[in-house]
């Protein structure tokens, strides 16, 4: 049996803790909050400690050209585009127009029109009509579980060699390793399926629902 290294009753504590010190929100993030809050929409974004990660592995990256695919009300578009140079720019496809104008609004307040573009519509739709000739250097997957086997398989063929694949809700609430329903069984194909990867250097980092995070290295 793997060894606790604390109460795992403390983990509340360590991850406000941590908040504190490395992920504090400013106005624009609690805006997209309660913005997302008062239009009705459901609160799954991602955690604080998740957007300084995404925030910290696009730094990382050097990325100046970012796609995230689920942006609900712009929450983790705000960490992602705030990594970005002046003329980097984050392209974040949302389905559902409510979420689509939130975000819009999330992102004026947060000073960032100028780097996002909100692509609406089905995502699959919107991936094919961006740029193919330009190689991404990150792709942030949040969406329709179903899907990220697609989107993974778009991620690879457009990001550069050292691009970086982010997908959220990786655990499915601890589904992946009790599985009950079709959900978690999709995303443990679709870990699988990362772990596999010829191309893919990849984990999972069991902060908030999972985010795991890949590598894309050289082709051969
Ligand atoms: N990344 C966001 C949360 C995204 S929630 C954050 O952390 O702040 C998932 C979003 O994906 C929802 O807004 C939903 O409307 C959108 N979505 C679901 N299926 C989609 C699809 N096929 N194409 C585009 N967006 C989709
Ligand atoms: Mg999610």
């Amino acid at each position: 049996m793997l060894r606790n290294y604390f109460d795992p009753a403390l983990l509340p504590q360590i991850e406000t803790y941590i908040e504190g010190l490395f992920a504090v929100e400013d106005d624009a993030l609690r805006f997209a909050q309660s913005e997302a809050a008062r239009a009705g929409m459901p609160a799954i974004q991602i955690r604080p400690t998740d957007g300084m990660l995404l925030h910290l592995l696009a730094r990382a990256a050097g990325a100046r050209r970012i796609v995230e695919i689920g942006t609900l009300a712009g929450y983790s578009g705000i960490w992602l585009a705030r990594a970005l140079p002046p003329d980097g720019r984050l392209y974040t496809l949302e389905a559902n127009p409510l979420h689509a104008a939130v975000a819009r609004r999330s992102f004026a307040r947060a000073g960032l029109t100028d780097r996002v573009d909100v692509l609406e519509g089905p995502a699959l739709d919107s991936l094919q009509r961006l740029d193919g000739g330009v190689r991404y250097d990150m792709v942030f997957i949040d969406a329709d579980k179903d899907t990220y086997p697609a989107y993974l398989e778009w991620a690879v063929a457009h990001l550069r060699p050292g691009g970086v694949i982010a997908a959220h809700n990786a655990l499915r609430n601890g589904g992946v390793v009790n599985p009950h329903n079709d959900g978690d069984y999709a995303m443990r194909r679709f870990n699988a399926m990362v772990a596999r990867h010829p191309r893919l250097v990849s984990s999972v980092i069991a902060i908030g629902d999972g985010m795991l995070v890949a590598v894309l290295s050289s082709e051969s």
